[in-house]
């Protein structure tokens, strides 16, 4: 991965937290360890990584506070990697 930190929206609640891990499985879906607990595990809705939270409303304060200034970053730099 480059450039920084990366959202992924959650099932459960909603919400779009910052990954502190990630792990691929074998058909393609990502399955993410969020910033905000990392006891926790889910499945990322979104297939490719986002640089910034892109719905306002579901953004986790928690996970945006561990981002550094994601306002710097642009939101359509996305690089798919495989
Ligand atoms: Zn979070």
């Amino acid at each position: 991965m480059t450039g920084g930190p990366w959202f992924v929206r959650a099932v459960e609640d909603g919400g779009t937290h910052r990954a502190e891990a990630e792990y691929w499985t074998a058909d393609g879906r990502v399955r993410i360890r969020p910033v905000c607990d990392s006891t926790t595990v889910f499945t990322a809705l979104n297939r490719e990584p986002v640089a910034v939270p892109y719905y306002d409303e579901q953004r986790c304060p928690v996970c945006l506070a561990a981002a550094p200034e994601p306002r710097t970053t642009r939101p359509r730099h996305l690089a798919v990697v495989r």
